[in-house]
């Protein structure tokens, strides 16, 4: 069967009443006939069938035994490091998303987990780096916002040879362009906020597990620190993965126009696309997911923050905004936002430029996106030629 009918029809159709819609099951408990003797569900933290529904339908499109619902991106990811304990390291990919990097610095080595970031699009670095203490490794792949590629069968291979899981954020991808666990990966989690809901119009995490061990160590952990997704927003989720694959198609589709128009408009540097056959990674990019994604960035010849500025405050269609993956595109500035709270020579080195604008390329025609971006750079060069004329109110659209 091919993934979409796959997709479509994991979905379950009620057996009590023949709702084609999974039903929202708005409850905290479920009725016993004895004490133990249920019907599969005891308490709605532990489990929930609108949940259930949602947990076997990412399992199912990751390829994977065991699915796990929960709150955000980064409670899933927090369930995961939970597999750890005190004295063990994670290896981390060094262009990691900042909440993980937060988590994972901030809050899980003041319990005695250390991390050491290494550059892991060289799979060398990441054998280099494995010590006695190594117990898992985390990529993500493409990173954020400069989209470099890692080589998820190279690494798990380097993981397996030296016992450690291999985690892999799957988020920018999703599982309609890369599946790790076929990869050699032993998990995969999502911030099922972006491409999974697609909508900009909730909050959701998600783990799947290879082995069904593994994932019921995790259910463990769900359960046990609480952080699940409540049964609206799994019916949202559901209904937003229905669509995964024709929505993931488009943003491709989309986003190569737009990095091919940036790569030869004259107030552009350099443009961050996978797509690209000038992309760095391109060639294990193509190897490994069946299509690039939605993201695009770009640095501007003019490298200053205040020419990006202007440029992110000129777009129309593009609307400024934090996240990613729903159908409306989005532009942002990382130095000045996602990127903030990293020192600006640290964040220089990680490859964030000043100038550098990160698209979320929506759903929109791709001519329309084109062109609004066209419009931007005019209208962002105007207003630096008033600015260098000291003109200092300018309307916003010039
Ligand atoms: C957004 C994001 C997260 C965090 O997810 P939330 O749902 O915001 O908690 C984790 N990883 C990546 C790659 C993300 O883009």
């Amino acid at each position: 069967m091919s993934t979409a009918t796959e997709l479509i029809h994991s979905i379950p159709v009620d057996a009590q009443t023949g709702a084609i819609s999974v039903p929202i099951y708005q409850t905290s408990t479920f009725v016993q006939e004895a004490p133990g003797v249920n019907r599969g569900y005891d308490y709605a933290r532990s489990g929930n069938p609108t949940r259930a529904a949602l947990e076997d339908l990412i399992a199912t499109l990751e390829k994977g035994s065991t699915g796990a619902a929960f709150a955000s991106g980064l409670a899933a990811i927090d369930a995961v490091v939970k597999l750890l304990q005190s004295g063990d390291e994670i290896l981390a990919v060094d262009d990691i998303y900042g909440g993980a990097f937060r988590l994972f610095t901030h809050i899980y080595q003041q319990f005695g987990i250390t991390v050491n970031y290494v550059d892991t699009t060289d799979a060398e670095n990441v054998f280099n780096a494995i010590t006695p203490r190594t117990k898992l490794i985390w990529l993500e792949t493409p990173t954020n916002p400069t989209l470099k590629v890692s080589d998820i069968e190279g690494i798990a291979r380097i993981a397996r040879a030296n016992r450690c899981l291999l985690c892999v954020d799957n988020t920018f991808a999703s599982p309609a362009l890369q599946q790790p666990i076929l990869l050699g990966a032993d998990i995969v989690v999502h911030s099922a906020t972006k491409y999974l809901g697609g909508h900009s119009d909730l909050i959701a995490g998600l783990v799947v597990t290879k082995e069904a061990e593994l994932g019921a160590r995790i259910k463990y952990i769900q359960n046990a620190s609480g952080a699940v997704l409540g049964p609206f927003d799994s019916w949202l989720l559901i209904r937003g993965i229905e669509t995964l694959h024709l929505r993931v198609k488009q943003h491709c589709a989309n986003a190569l126009a737009v990095a091919e128009f940036l790569q030869q408009h004259p107030d552009v540097a350099q443009v961050f696309y996978p797509g690209l056959a000038t992309h760095p990674n391109h060639g294990i990019a193509k190897k490994q997911a069946k299509g690039f994604g939605g993201i695009v960035s770009f640095t501007l010849k003019e490298n200053t923050e205040e020419a990006a500025l202007r440029f992110v405050t000129s777009t129309q269609l593009f609307l400024l905004a934090e996240s990613l993956g729903g159908i409306k595109s989005l532009v942002s500035h990382p130095a000045n936002m996602t990127h903030k709270s990293i020192p600006a020579d640290k964040r220089r080195a990680a490859g964030v430029a000043d100038s550098l604008i990160r698209l979320s390329v929506g759903l929109e025609d791709a001519e329309d996106l084109v062109h609004d971006l066209e419009q931007a750079f005019r209208a962002a060069a105007q207003r630096s030629i008033f600015a260098k004329q000291g003109i200092l109110s300018v309307p916003e659209t010039v």
